[in-house]
C-alpha cells in the first residue's frame, strides 16, 4: 500500500506529483491511500515501499488539458474521495484520452458534479450579480471543455440582466450568431422577436442563452450546416448553463425546442405533451417547453406554419403570465 501524505487540503500541487509519480509506476488505485495533513513528505507509507518505485527511464504521459481543469476545479470540493477518484479518472484517461468527454461514465459525471458546486455556492454569495456574469463571459471564451471550440469562431455566451425574471433558453448558436457572437440574431432569432412582441414581452427585459454556447455545423462547400449537439456537448456546457442560472434565478425559464427542454429539464422530453403548462425545476424554479423558431421557419405548408406559430406565442403567453405571478 503506497500512503500519499498531502499538506493540507488544498495541495493539488501535491496530489498532481504523487498521482504522476504513482501512474507513472503504474500504481492501481486501490493500492493508494490519500491523507491530508501528516506533513513531512509526500509519501509516508511503511518502509521500503512508501514511494513508488522509479519510472523505466523515459517514461512520460500527458492528458487532455480537459482532465487537469476538471481535477481543479474538483479538487475544491470537501468530498474526502476526491483524490482517489482524481486519481482514478486519470489512469482512465491516461489509457483513453477521450473518456473524459465521456459524460455517461459515473466518475466523470460524479467529478463534473463536484467540481461545479464550490462554484456555485461561490456565485449564489456575490451581491453583484451582473459583475459576476460579465466576469463568466470573459472566462467561456477561452472554454475547451468540449471539442466545439475547435471550429466555431467564438463562444456564444448568454445575453441579458441579471435581474431578468424571464429567461429563454435555446440549443445551440447558429451560423450567424456564430459570426454576431450574440444569440439570437439571425432568421430564427428574428422570429422569437416576432412571437416575444406579439406576447408582449420585451425581449430586453429577457435573459437570453442556450443550452450549448459553440456552434456545431458540418461544412459542405460554402455552406456550413448547422448539426444537432450531442447529449456529450450539452452536459459539458452545463458548466456554464449551471452558474448563468444561479447568477439569474429566473422564476420562470422557457425551453426553446426538444434540445433545450433535454438541458433544462434533464431529460428528454415530447414538446406536444408537455408544452403549455409549468414544469416544476430541481432548483426549485419552474420551466416552460414550446418550440424552436427555427421549427416554424421549417414548416412549409403556410397553414400549418400559421397554426403552429400562434401555439408558440401561447406559449410564451402563458410563459410571461407565470413570471408575473412569481415576481
Ligand atoms: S460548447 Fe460549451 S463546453 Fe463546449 S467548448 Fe463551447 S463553451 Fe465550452
Amino acid at each position: 500500500m503506497y500512503r500519499v501524505a498531502l499538506k493540507n487540503e488544498d495541495d493539488f500541487a501535491g496530489w498532481r506529483k504523487a498521482a504522476r509519480a504513482l501512474a507513472l509506476a503504474d500504481i492501481p488505485p486501490e493500492q493508494v491511500e490519500w491523507q491530508v495533513g501528516e506533513g513531512g513528505d509526500l509519501f509516508a507509507g511503511e518502509g521500503a515501499g512508501a514511494a513508488p518505485p522509479d519510472p523505466p527511464e523515459g517514461a512520460e504521459f500527458s492528458v487532455p488539458r480537459q482532465f487537469m481543469t476538471l481535477a481543479e476545479d474538483a479538487f475544491a470540493h470537501p468530498d474526502k474521495h476526491r483524490f482517489e477518484m482524481l486519481y482514478e479518472l486519470l489512469l482512465k484517461v491516461r489509457a483513453t484520452p477521450r473518456a473524459i468527454m465521456d459524460v455517461g461514465d459515473p466518475l466523470v459525471s460524479r467529478l463534473s458534479a463536484m467540481a461545479l458546486e464550490p462554484r456555485l455556492e461561490a456565485l449564489e454569495k456575490r451581491n453583484d450579480k451582473d459583475a459576476a456574469l460579465a466576469e463568466l463571459i470573459v472566462e467561456a471564451k477561452d472554454c475547451k471543455r468540449c471539442p466545439l471550440y475547435k471550429d466555431a469562431t467564438q463562444t456564444v455566451f448568454g445575453e441579458g440582466a441579471a435581474s431578468a425574471r424571464l429567461m429563454l433558453m435555446g440549443e445551440q448558436p447558429g451560423d450567424q450568431e456564430d459570426l454576431a457572437g450574440r444569440p439570437f440574431v439571425g432568421p430564427a432569432g428574428q422570429m422569437l422577436d416576432r412571437g416575444l412582441r406579439e406576447a408582449g414581452i420585451d425581449r430586453a427585459e429577457t435573459y437570453v442563452t442556450n443550452a450549448v454556447k459553440h456552434f456545431r455545423f458540418e461544412q459542405r462547400g460554402p455552406r456550413r450546416i448547422h448539426q444537432k449537439p450531442d447529449t456529450s456537448h450539452i452536459e459539458a456546457c452545463r458548466w456554464w448553463f449551471a452558474q448563468e442560472r444561479v447568477l439569474v434565478r429566473p422564476p420562470v425559464t422557457v425551453a426553446l425546442g426538444g434540445s433545450a427542454a433535454h438541458a433544462l429539464l434533464g431529460r428528454k422530453v415530447t414538446i406536444g405533451r408537455t408544452r403549455g403548462e409549468p414544469i416544476p425545476l430541481k432548483d426549485g424554479l419552474e420551466g416552460w417547453v414550446t418550440v424552436h423558431p427555427s421549427y416554424l421557419l421549417r414548416i412549409p405548408d403556410k397553414t400549418k406554419a400559421e397554426e403552429e406559430y400562434g401555439r408558440f406565442v401561447e406559449d410564451l403567453k402563458g410563459a410571461r403570465k407565470r413570471a408575473k405571478e412569481l415576481a
